[in-house]
């Protein structure tokens, strides 16, 4: 398997391959950029079909994490780690001492954090062997509750600012009131964002795989519920997908009538060209990594000790600038917003005195 010719390898400071026999631990950890900080970025726990799988995700979503701390304006590098297994059956306590171990010798290069797969439960038992690791404390939230370190409800309030910086720049209004809006994935982030539209007065359309989460969305939100492939033809203003990546397609942009995709997914568009697509047409897209900051935002704050609901919810309402600021220079250079994200995250990644 070749590395450095990889097509993901985009000059990544470390990429770390751990094995531990006895508990069968087998975790690639890439280290992408450190030039603003430490890396923080999640620990994956799934079933690649082989090792040039897990070391794909591990490259792109370790880059990805790069990007959205460089425009959330943390003082983070981007690092992500996979650990190569079925959370269910392969996961023990002994094998996730033994990936906290493996953090541990890297000396806080890499701070590891929930992802897919892993929980704050597991966070807690990966401490047990390092400090290098977040989202295991409990914090306080807005409303002073105690809660655990999940960063899901700071992700979908950074959501809920983006949509309505999307909605002030395409339509020219600051109030959400009667805008559709498609929901796509009721999980930690969907639902509580599908709650925080329709406190503002968003009607929604939701759909999910889990009929259970629907149920709930039309008891408590009034929402009406659609087969996944309804909801990508639907009328509606906005589309905010929140469940798996690659949800923006060519295919489904040919029956997408939302003006607006904004929503809190990784890797929403199947491929960057698909990012030119949803410009040519005019549809104004919140570039994944920008609008779903929160979490990470979250975690920040937590790391440094100083974990105040007020002080990080300001920090996430800094997600409507950068929006704002990408959709502006979008329009006055005719250039895809996904592009232009990227753009200016790689200006903000460049060592002092180099340029882009
Ligand atoms: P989750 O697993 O809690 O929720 C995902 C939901 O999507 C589930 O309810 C699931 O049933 C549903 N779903 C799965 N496949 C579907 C399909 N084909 N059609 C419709 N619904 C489907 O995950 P989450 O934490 O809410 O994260 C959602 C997305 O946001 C992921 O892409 C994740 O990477 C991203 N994200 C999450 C956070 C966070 O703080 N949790 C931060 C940044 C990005």
């Amino acid at each position: 398997m070749s590395i450095f010719a990889h097509p993901d390898f985009d000059h990544h400071e470390q990429i770390n391959f751990v094995s531990d026999e006895a508990s069968g631990l087998k975790a690639i950890i890439a280290v992408h950029n450190t030039n603003l900080g430490y890396a923080l970025g999640g620990t994956r726990f799934f079933p690649y079909a082989n090792d040039h799988a897990a070391l794909t995700d591990v490259l792109r979503l370790s880059r990805g994490m790069s990007y959205k701390s460089a425009m959330a304006r943390l003082a983070l590098g981007g690092g992500k780690s996979v650990i190569i297994g079925h959370p269910s059956t392969d996961k023990n306590p002994d094998l996730l001492r033994a990936f906290g171990r493996a953090l541990e010798g890297m000396n806080g290069r890499y701070v590891a954090a929930e992802d897919s797969g892993t929980s704050v439960a597991d966070m807690k038992i990966i401490h047990e062997t390092t400090e290098h690791v977040s989202g295991y404390h409990e914090k306080i939230d807005a409303q002073g509750q105690v809660r655990s370190g999940d960063p899901s409800p700071a992700t979908a309030y950074g959501c809920f600012v983006g949509i309505k910086a999307a909605v002030e720049h395409q339509l020219q209004r600051r109030d959400l009131n009667d805008l559709v809006v498609g929901v796509q994935g009721l999980g930690s982030v969907g639902f509580r964002l599908a709650r925080l539209l329709h406190e503002a007065g968003a009607r929604l359309l939701v759909t999910d795989i889990n009929a259970a989460v629907l149920q709930q969305a039309q008891e408590e939100l009034g929402a009406h519920v659609m087969s996944p492939d309804q909801l990508m033809r639907a009328p509606m203003d906005i589309f905010a997908p929140c469940a798996l990546g690659g949800a923006i397609t060519p295919e489904t942009l040919t029956h997408l009538q939302a003006t607006i995709v904004a929503g809190g997914a990784n890797n929403q568009l199947d491929h960057p060209d698909t990012g030119d697509l949803l410009h040519q047409r005019g549809i104004c897209y919140a570039p994944d990594y920008v609008i779903n900051a929160g979490g990470i935002i979250d975690i920040y704050y937590e790391r440094l000790g100083t974990h105040e609901p007020a002080r990080v919810n300001a920090h996430i309402d800094g997600i409507h600038a950068t929006l704002m600021e990408i959709f502006q220079r979008s329009a006055a250079t005719d250039t895809a917003n996904s592009a232009l994200a990227d753009t200016i995250a790689r200006e903000r990644l460049m060592p002092l005195g180099k340029s882009a």
